[in-house]
């Protein structure tokens, strides 16, 4: 009996352990191309000969976007920008800053046979990541932070396709159907997946039209916010329709949305110092100057103009004779980008799968005028990310009685030539496999049966596109997505899917965690060694989680910083500047109301002495109401000058005759210029402090 049962167990034992081998994960052997984008290629800085180029510290200089070395930049306009304020007019600021601005983008130029002419080394990796150093893997890693890949399909498996983002778009595009036949040659596998991210989709693009035998050569492809249709901030670009050239919001809202509340507000005052009408032909002097020098000739950066705005923005910037060739080789990328959708489910048809992941409800920065036009990632129109997707613009819902619309979903009865005719979708084009799927977001802003892959498209709600590589729950779908075939489909996996929250966990999990693991909990009293102890445990729960919460990813997160900083773990933020924001916020935000969006020697003089709390005629009750109340004086709307838009100067003002103007304005002059370099710099310190 005893042996029956000894044969019984070791049975029981054995097949356990087989059940065991059985359910271990077997991932691919696939190799997996990366194919970044815009700005995570390292591009050095290199002399005729082609040594790298040092800066003061010794270090290699990154060429993207450009060679900012604002020191340089604000030395070589100080003196004229001291003069124009002094003169109140463009005493050689324009020319200064434009030629300041040439200097630091004169790297990343093109020239009109569309060949990149900067002394610019890119530092490509033609070899997988087992090769590479571990700074060089460290620096991919902090472009897109995929090392669990690493670790499941093997470092030997994973490459890294960099390029120059001022390139010439056709060698980008070659050069990565080249690097995909090195990487199968490499590893002697016959098909690679591919991840084009951002500007990677672009190249994308062009890789399927140029080169459709690739086909043959892929798994899987994972676009992740892929600029499949451009963004609509680079036509706004070369349609010259910024938002920052209407002074009326360059004075207002411009700068909130790209620096934040307070740190506009110091700009919104400091750029005062100059009227109007010189600050405007400044920004428009330099605006026609990086169009004309730097990125008209940039194909690269062609391939991110959506394909409606391309004829205009043609119109606009290669009408010249001289542009032939540059526009040549657009016209090419242009068919390239046009053929998308039909080439994507070509592909598909060839039996490669197709993903795409995507963040929406992220105003576009307000760069161009199309900023608030439709919804976005913050970088990119989702029209363009979602190929194709109809959604609410941000902030907005569809309608009420809006209807999933199905335009790729499988039809009810086969579709016969008629009704193909009358547009309904063909065989070949149907990607919903189920009429009733729900592909409306809860949230009611996507309807995702609109994408051209609506069971394939991956959406997070509040996903700016910048932060997408600070999001571990993207990262590790990109990573499930290649390592094995498990999910195959939005419907596979009930931990992904198609619709969940953006969130950033990059300083939890590389800054926070980590500092709690370093501290020495013994020293703590017993408070705040349970606290941290809670703080930790809810990170680790949220991070093991692959749904997101609206909101809980911030809270986590300062729980654990709040207590790390009670004990001393970690440094408290903030800084001086937090605590004067307020009262240049009022500063900025009376300046607005009572002078308009004008530079302060537009602003009639009764005006200014009012601000100051006047030696002028007011009556002082009137100054104290307007030295305390947030809202400025009731009667301010009947004296704000209303010649704001055309720019007009009302006569008698300073801009008009300086020399005669009081001491009380002399004042203001210089106090308000010490006041804007004190500002400029503070922001400059600031951007530098949070950088770090
Ligand atoms: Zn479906």
């Amino acid at each position: 009996m005893k042996k029956i049962l000894a044969v019984v167990l070791s049975l029981v034992l054995m097949l356990s352990s087989f059940a065991l081998l059985a359910s271990a994960v077997q991932y691919n052997d696939i190799p997996c191309v990366i194919v970044p984008g815009i700005g995570q290629s390292r591009a050095w800085l290199v002399d005729e000969n082609g040594e790298y180029v040092l800066n003061d510290s010794g270090e290699k200089i990154h060429c993207f976007p450009g060679n900012f070395d604002v020191q340089k930049i604000l030395s070589d306009v100080a003196a004229p920008l001291a003069t124009s304020v002094a003169t109140q007019s463009d005493a050689g600021l324009s020319e200064a800053l434009c030629a300041s601005l040439e200097k630091a983008f004169e790297m990343n130029k093109t020239d009109d046979n569309a060949v990149p002419c900067g002394l610019v080394n890119v530092e490509t990796y033609p070899h997988s990541l087992a090769e590479c150093t571990d700074e060089q893997r460290q620096y991919i890693f902090d472009c897109i932070p995929m090392q669990r890949m690493g670790e499941t399909i093997g470092f030997e498996n994973m490459y890294y396709y960099a390029y120059n983002s001022f390139g010439n778009a056709i060698d980008m595009i070659n050069g990565l159907y080249d690097f995909i036949q090195m990487v199968k040659q490499q590893t002697g596998k016959d098909k690679v997946n591919i991840i084009p991210i951002s500007m990677g989709g672009a190249l994308f693009n062009g890789l399927m039209d140029l080169h459709p035998e690739v086909a043959n050569d892929l798994h899987r492809i994972i676009f992740v916010v892929p600029a499949l249709n451009g963004s609509l901030i680079v036509s706004d670009i070369f349609e010259r329709e910024l938002a920052f050239l209407d002074a009326d919001y360059l004075y207002s809202d411009f700068f909130d949305g790209i620096l934040g509340e307070s740190n506009a507000s110091l700009i919104e005052v400091a750029i005062r110092v100059l009227p109007k009408d010189v600050l405007m032909s400044v920004l428009n002097n330099a605006v026609d100057m990086l169009i004309e020098k730097v990125f008209a000739n940039c194909t690269g950066l062609w391939m991110l103009v959506p394909n409606n705005h391309y004829s205009k923005c043609v119109k606009n910037v290669l009408s010249d004779k001289s542009k032939a060739e540059v526009k040549r080789q657009t016209d090419i990328y242009h068919n390239a980008q046009s053929n998308s959708n039909k080439n994507i489910l070509k592909f598909k048809s060839q039996g490669v799968e197709i993903f795409d992941v995507l963040g929406y409800d992220v105003p576009l920065y307000n760069v161009g005028n199309s900023w608030n036009s439709e919804n976005a990632d913050g970088v990119i129109h989702t029209f363009s990310t979602s190929i194709g997707a109809k959604m609410a613009n941000v902030g907005e819902t569809l309608p009420k009685d809006y209807k999933q619309q199905n335009p790729y979903c499988k039809p009810v009865k086969p579709v016969g030539f008629f009704e193909r005719l009358m547009g309904a979708p063909s065989n070949t084009v149907v990607q919903c496999s189920d009429p009733s799927h729900n592909h409306i977001s809860p949230d009611r802003v996507v309807d995702a049966s609109t994408g051209l892959l609506p069971d394939h498209t991956f959406y997070f709600d509040n996903q700016p596109h910048a932060t997408a590589n600070q999001n571990d729950i993207i990262m590790k779908l990109c990573c499930e997505l290649v390592e094995t075939d498990r999910i195959k489909d939005v419907f596979t996996d009930e931990n992904y899917p198609q619709f969940n929250v953006g969130r950033a966990t990059k300083d939890l999990r590389e800054k926070l965690l980590p500092a709690a693991e370093g501290v020495d909990t013994s020293a703590l009293s017993e408070a705040d060694r349970n606290e941290l102890e809670q703080a930790v445990n809810d990170a680790n729960a949220m991070l093991s989680r692959t749904i997101a919460v609206e909101g809980e990813a911030p809270a986590v997160e300062q729980r654990l910083r709040s207590i790390l900083e009670k004990v001393g773990a970690v440094e408290a933020q903030g800084s001086a500047l937090d605590s004067i924001s307020p009262m240049v916020k009022l500063i900025s935000n009376t300046l607005l109301e009572v002078g308009g969006a004008n530079g302060f020697s537009d602003i009639p003089q009764e005006l200014i002495s009012k601000i100051t709390g006047g030696n002028g005629e007011e009556n002082p009750s009137e100054n104290t109401d307007n030295g305390n109340s947030a809202q400025p004086a009731n009667n301010t709307p009947a004296v704000t000058p209303t010649n704001t838009s055309t720019g007009t100067i009302p006569s008698g003002t300073a801009a008009n005759n300086p020399k005669t103007t009081g001491d009380v304005s002399t004042g203001i002059y210089v106090s308000v210029a010490a006041f804007a370099a004190f500002s400029a710099l503070a922001t400059y310190k600031l951007k530098k402090k949070k950088e770090e």
